[in-house]
């Protein structure tokens, strides 16, 4: 069995693109890493695909750092939030409502104690709000709109707005997990945003209980609320995430029972799944995951030719997107919608308007689009000049080693050449294309961003937020500026998240102007990766009728998307 695997691995790890961030190579990739036997195997949950480096901090601020699991599986939010249902459900709050247009008031489950025995009040949900008025705390942006935050009493706490802004708190109360202020009051700016908080207190399920420079360990929490007041009970007794060393690594571990669930990219899965390995994604068929964020083509709009909207327009009919699914990624990703709205947001898509605006790879239409728009062929080499008769060469910057993206970016280069325009793939280090887009020295670049959330807002705001800096850090990397367009996302973010129809009609004029204007080109929806093994667990969600249907992921930001409730759906594999 174990060198029927081990030729499998190497089989697999030569046609298999190795992934972004690989490192080591797998060596043996089996080994004890993931069963040294001081757990018992049965009662523990393995885990990987979240970690590259050793854990180093518990700080449920950081959340684009924190071990996996610190937010979750110890620090709760008020409310989970699921992408695939669209409901919000009550968490450590019972409850919580507008009681008019700018006030929210929240009340807090009665009897919630912290790790360490001390109850949980709304002065808890009041000091984690007040936080984000440090400047470096994540949650900053928030205290724009917000004017006060108070304690009515034990378990309520209100929330007095400038200017509501409903699909952003909405956002906020089920991403950001409460920290108890008790031990929190005294830390420094510093310590609150960069501390490591060993030996986290929180209120999950779990509690730390070692760490190691390969693994994260928590134990179970036998006293957790939600035995008693959701009748939930999360089944493994040990959590061990994995620390990444290379996705070849966590895929052999994964074949030989080591881990039960890796959430790491790994080309090739498809065939796996098929092979009766004991594995499985959320989908038994194409595309096999969920799709969870929107990967781009960026152009950047202050540079010619690319601030040509008619030039940006042949760009996004020049790409063979078919071409990248089947052939880059076998089949494990999809084609992105035109509007590059995830397929949880399917219903805000004006599809009427998509059938009027949208692309599709067409490579005589991208020709044409470019004649029409004034860019001819005056060499006779094939390929377009500018309007000025200068050369067009455009550079597209994906991070060396990033090979699913390098290989995305020759379809590209190769669709856009048929078409008339020169475009060089180039692989600079990851450091480097993320300093190129930061400071806009770039032509073109990949991006992925805007994670399954509550609503499309989020989405809106990456693709038009002003204003433009000198350095963009999270949004517009594109430098793309329609004021007409960021006041009406700004309108979304204001509308209540019961109005669909008011919804609906704002994204529908933001997704005309995107359809028109192309400031960012939605190519693919890169995966929620994730490949389960039923060796040890089973009862794995899946989109099957009647099976556990949530996010199968530890990935940082979505335990709190309802993935933690398939800790509770677990079950034991029955002993061969
Ligand atoms: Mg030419």
């Amino acid at each position: 069995m174990r060198n029927r695997l081990r030729f499998l691995i190497l089989l697999l790890s030569a046609g298999m693109l190795a992934a972004a961030c690989t490192g080591a190579d797998g060596g043996d990739p089996g080994g004890d890493a993931a069963g040294d036997g001081s757990y018992p195997r049965a009662e523990t949950l393995f885990t990987s695909g979240t970690q590259w480096g050793p854990p180093s901090n518990w700080n449920p601020i950081m959340n684009w750092t924190y071990a996996t699991g610190t937010v979750g599986l110890v620090y709760e939010t008020l409310f989970l939030y699921d992408p695939l249902t669209d409901e919000f459900e009550p968490w450590l709050a019972e409850k919580g409502d507008w009681t008019d247009d700018t006030t929210y008031e929240v009340t807090l489950r009665d009897g919630l104690t912290w790790s360490d025995g001390k109850p949980i009040t709304a002065e808890d949900v009041v000091f984690t709000v007040n936080l984000g008025e440090m400047e470096s705390v994540p949650y900053h942006p928030l205290w724009e709109f917000l004017d006060s935050a108070e304690a009515v009493d034990d378990l309520t706490a209100r929330f007095t707005f400038k200017e509501p802004r409903y699909q952003q708190w909405a956002n906020w109360v089920y991403f950001n997990p409460i920290v108890p202020k008790h031990l929190w009051e005294n830390k420094s700016e510093e310590d609150v945003t960069a501390g490591a908080n060993e030996k986290p207190v929180g209120s999950g399920p779990y509690l730390y209980e070692t760490h190691d420079q390969d693994r994260q360990v928590w134990k179970k929490n036998d006293k957790w609320w939600g035995k008693e007041m959701l009748d939930l009970d999360v089944k493994p007794t040990y959590v061990i995430d994995i620390v990444n060393t290379s996705n070849e690594a966590a895929l052999g571990q994964l074949l030989q029972g080591g881990i039960d669930l890796s959430n790491n990219f790994l080309p090739g899965i498809a065939t796996l799944v098929k092979g009766g390995y004991q594995l499985q994604t959320y989908y038994p068929e194409a595309p096999y995951m969920l799709a969870a964020n929107t990967t781009w083509m960026v152009p950047n709009t202050t540079k010619a030719p690319m601030n040509d909207p008619k030039f940006r327009q042949a760009l996004a009919n020049s790409v063979d997107v078919g071409k990248i699914v089947n052939s880059v990624y076998g089949q494990i990703v999809q084609a992105a919608d035109p509007t590059g709205l995830l397929p949880i947001w399917d219903k805000y898509i004006d599809k009427a308007q998509v059938d009027r605006l949208g692309y599709s790879f067409n490579t005589g239409k991208a020709k044409r689009l470019l004649a029409q728009a004034g860019y001819r062929d005056t060499n006779g080499d094939g390929l377009v000049e500018g309007k000025d008769g200068a050369k067009i060469d455009l550079k597209l910057a994906t991070p060396s080693g990033w090979t699913d993206w390098n290989e995305a970016a020759r379809v590209i280069a190769e669709g856009a050449k048929a078409a008339g325009i020169s475009v060089t793939s180039e692989t600079p280090a990851d450091t480097v294309v993320q300093d190129m887009r930061e400071s806009g020295e770039f032509d073109i670049i990949l991006d992925n961003q805007r994670q399954m959330d509550n609503t499309p807002w989020r989405y809106y705001e990456y693709v038009f937020g002003l204003p433009v800096h000198k350095q963009q850090t999270t949004v517009n990397y594109g430098r793309y500026e329609n004021a007409q367009a960021w006041a009406l996302v700004n309108q979304l973010d204001g509308t209540k998240i019961d109005d669909l129809a008011g919804m609906k009609a704002i994204s529908s004029q933001l997704q005309r102007i995107q359809l028109t204007d192309m400031p960012a080109i939605p190519l693919w929806y890169n995966g929620l990766w994730a490949q389960a093994s039923n060796a040890v667990w089973t009862n794995w969600p899946s989109a099957e009728q009647g099976g556990p249907n949530y996010l199968p992921t530890m990935w940082r930001g979505y335990l709190q998307r309802d993935a933690i409730k398939m800790l509770t759906e677990l079950r034991p594999a029955e002993k061969k």
